[in-house]
């Protein structure tokens, strides 16, 4: 089978070297890939972007599965266009999408069908959203509407600093039109959770729980970032969080989907915070993440490719996925100066023994040599028995990398 794959993160290149492993796939390009896809079995990157080229590209090719990584195609609608010309695609078309596209829609939805979130309210008008600022208890969570890179929420302590972000997000328009609305919710206080889903659209199968780390430094600190490792399954989630999960979160939303009769074949990421109240879901995605991927993909045994083919023949009802004992834990190599400005265009020397233990994401091959290009410019990879064996396994193999200005964190993965 050849496999179309879209992206040019990490998550791309973890899912392109499961994709590899399976015995069905004959080739897979990916479009347009990293310096780790570049090297990657069956794998060729491929230079287009766009959806009408995307197409022409998979019709041109024969291409029998697209899997799309990011969020930006699957809200522009590339598997309404797919679908259209009679092409397997997998990811939600544009409707479902709007889920992850737009957080007033994902929120009414939400309350339309039960699923366990903050309170909210929505606003399109910059003074009503100023006035509604002296009503609430601090802190507040201001979130621009639309698409914005992983910025667009801001935590508030006082009436200042929600009118600081009010005026930037809708008067300055400081994300090109995604925070023209903003929803502003009630802030939760627990630990955060990432529970990836795949479904048919009749049956929903979580995976293994992730846990990432999205500041920059040790202990939580400093500025937050795309996440800086990920460990899998998450401490927190116990089997009592997740049946409060499945029921006050993920069977509703199925149940919504249902309803509202999207096309959703694809994942669903639940981001969870599990307060002492339960879990409350903050948000969905309708991807994969990264860096939860380069971690939950590392534990699954099953075959990920029969996989997205069940879910897109709807047979997911039939189907058990297959998981390791143990952990997984990926830590997150970036660039000095990340999540600001950084240098760029280091060789990065990766030891040959721990190759299949590295997953790039910001780096580029050229003239055979793998250049950093990005913040975040790989993980390594590290499984075991326990928490602690994933994590020193982790933390050996990553002796073993090295470029200019290379910074991680020392605690991803453990466990207090
Ligand atoms: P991402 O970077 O994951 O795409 P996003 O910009 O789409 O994020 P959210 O996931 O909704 O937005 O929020 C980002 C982060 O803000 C969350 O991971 C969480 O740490 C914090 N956050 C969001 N909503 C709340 C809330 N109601 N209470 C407390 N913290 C919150």
């Amino acid at each position: 089978m050849k496999i179309l794959l879209i992206g040019s993160g990490g998550r791309e290149h973890a899912m392109a070297r499961k994709f590899s492993k399976s015995s069905k796939v004959s080739k897979i390009f990916v479009a347009p890939g990293n310096g780790g896809t570049a090297l990657e079995d069956k794998c060729e990157n491929v230079a287009i972007t766009g959806i009408d080229k995307l197409l022409a590209f998979a019709k041109e090719n024969n291409i029998e599965l697209t899997v799309v990584g990011p969020e930006d195609p699957l809200t522009e609608g590339i598997s309404d266009a797919f679908k259209a010309e009679g092409l397997r695609i997998f990811g939600p078309c544009k409707n479902g999408a709007m889920l992850e596209g737009s957080k007033s829609f994902s929120k009414e939805f939400m309350k339309k069908y039960g699923v366990k979130t903050a309170a909210y309210e929505v606003f399109e008008d910059a003074e009503k959203a100023m006035a509604y600022l002296y009503t609430v208890d601090y802190p507040i969570v201001i979130k621009a509407d639309g698409l914005a890179a992983g910025k667009g929420v801001s935590i508030c302590e006082t009436v200042e600093e929600g009118k600081k972000a009010i005026s930037d997000f809708m008067l300055d328009d400081i994300f090109n039109g995604a925070g023209k609305r903003v929803v502003i919710e009630e802030f939760l206080v627990g630990v955060e959770a990432s529970i990836l889903s795949i479904t048919d659209g009749k049956t929903i199968i979580p995976f293994i729980s992730a846990k990432d780390h999205k500041q920059i430094y040790d202990g939580g600190k400093g500025p937050n970032t795309g996440g800086m490792g990920v460990i899998s399954p998450n401490p927190y989630v116990t089997d009592e969080v997740l049946q409060d999960f499945k029921d006050n979160i993920m069977a509703r939303t199925l149940d919504g989907i249902q309803k509202e009769g999207f096309d959703f074949k694809g994942i669903i990421f639940f981001g969870v915070m599990i307060t002492k109240k339960g879990s409350y879901l903050l948000e969905y995605n309708v991807r994969m993440g990264d860096p939860e991927t380069q971690s939950v993909l590392g534990l699954m045994d099953t075959d990920f490719v029969e996989l997205i083919e069940a879910a897109l023949d709807e047979r997911l009802s039939d189907v058990e996925v297959q998981w390791k004992n143990g952990a997984c834990c990926n830590v997150v190599l970036a660039s000095k100066g990340y999540p600001l400005s950084y240098k760029k265009g280091y060789e990065i020397s990766i030891d040959e023994s721990v190759k299949n233990d590295v997953i790039i994401a910001g780096a580029t091959l050229k003239n055979g040599k793998l250049l950093t290009s990005g913040g975040r410019v790989l993980s390594v990879v590290g499984v075991g028995k326990d928490y602690e064996e994933a994590r020193k396994v982790a933390y050996e193999k990553l002796q073993k990398v090295s470029f200019e200005g290379m910074v991680y964190r020392t605690d991803i993965g453990k466990v207090e």
